[in-house]
């Protein structure tokens, strides 16, 4: 922890310091934690920001975030310096007597109470939960903000894997533009992932940019929409996830003629090697469904093909035994996705078949004019 009591109860915050002028206090001072009241040792490493430790077989709470790391403390200290320098009024480490909870940072904003969690760790879910509804059911606005993970320091439009725990750190911006944003104490800078557009699993495509400390504000910035030159970067880099996704159910499908997915390929005689571009299209609402979009739209036409219905044509119905019949949950998003689809191919549709303009309806519908949808 960065910060302990004084003999006289005041703050102590030891990385303001000089290690000379700590290495004197430590000779003249005492300091406790502010949680368990208990006596505290002052660590000046070489290595590690000055701070505290519980001595050894202490019962305190706060034990459990001791072994805090390098990155973890270095972070605190940045962020909460930058804070202050804005101009907030900001707490660093304060004990909540209240529901027993310590946020490296609490922030008060127009009487509104902000606490800050710079996550450095892997932390489990239902960690993350109860500490989650511990601020919130005493109207304290949680903000958790992950150490950017290493594989990810390049700028631009990639590929990026969120695991599970972050992805529910997805928020959306008034125009309904899914980021996340994380920081990286290395480099003390905050990295965007913006534009997040859901592909399978847990891959994203995104746009990572990069805003260093100094630039930032708080309320964080929030992102622009990308362009429809660089949302053509974002279809080929989908579209090779389609063809990378149908290798391989070719190599792993153990059902033969049952999986209906290559079946329907057979019965519309789509080439494997080749699908046509208007399946396997990213629409809103698509992470509802538990499958890939190139498999339930290339069935989706199959079931229309046998209706003798154009998509469009569909009606609500149509769209719920459709995904009865796939075992899909019928929830309002799973509807919706669907109906995404055969909107976006309605729009995009000349005749027979050809779809000369999805990649720009495509786009109109998820980044450009994202409100009328
Ligand atoms: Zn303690």
């Amino acid at each position: 922890m960065l910060m302990a009591y004084n003999e006289q109860q005041q703050i102590f915050l030891p990385y303001q310091y000089s290690r000379e002028a700590l290495q004197r206090y430590r000779r003249q001072m005492k300091f406790y934690c502010p949680q368990c009241q208990q006596p505290v040792q002052l660590k000046i490493g070489k290595y590690n920001i000055p701070h505290f430790a519980h001595i050894a077989n202490n019962s305190c709470v706060q034990l459990f975030a001791e072994g805090e790391s390098k990155l973890h403390l270095q972070g605190k200290v940045q962020l909460f310096e930058w804070l202050r320098k804005l101009g907030h009024t900001v707490k660093l480490e304060p004990y909540l007597q209240k529901f027993s909870q310590r946020p490296d940072m609490l922030l008060i904003k127009e009487q509104k109470q902000i606490a800050i969690e710079f996550q450095c760790s892997t932390i489990s879910h239902e960690k993350w939960l109860l500490r989650t509804s511990g601020y919130e059911n005493n109207s304290i606005q949680p903000l958790w903000l992950f150490q950017t993970p290493q594989r990810q320091s390049t700028q631009g439009i990639q590929k990026i894997s969120i695991s599970p725990i972050m992805q529910k750190m997805i928020i959306a911006t008034a125009r309904g533009l899914a980021y996340l944003v994380t920081y990286d104490a290395n480099t003390s800078s905050f990295i965007y992932w913006t534009n997040l557009l859901y592909v399978h699993g847990h891959t994203f495509i995104g746009k990572v940019q990069e805003l260093t400390i100094h630039k930032q504000h708080f309320p964080f910035y929030e992102p622009k929409s990308i362009s429809k030159e660089e949302f053509l970067l974002y279809w080929q880099l989908y579209k090779k996830h389609c063809k990378q996704f149908v290798y391989q159910r070719l190599l792993h499908s153990k059902n033969g003629v049952q999986d209906s997915f290559l079946r329907s390929c057979y019965e519309l005689r789509f080439a494997l090697t080749a699908l046509p571009d208007y399946v396997g299209v990213p629409v809103k609402d698509a992470e509802a469904i538990p499958m890939f979009s190139i498999e339930w739209q290339t069935i989706l036409h199959h079931f229309c093909r046998r209706l003798q219905l154009a998509p469009h044509e569909l009606n609500e119905g149509n769209i719920r035994s459709f995904l009865i019949q796939q075992n899909v949950e019928l929830t309002n998003q799973t509807v919706q996705a669907i109906k995404n689809y055969v909107m976006v191919l309605a729009k995009s549709y000349k005749e027979n078949d050809c779809f000369p303009d999805i990649c720009e309806q495509v786009y109109a519908h998820l980044f450009a004019i994202a409100t009328i949808y």
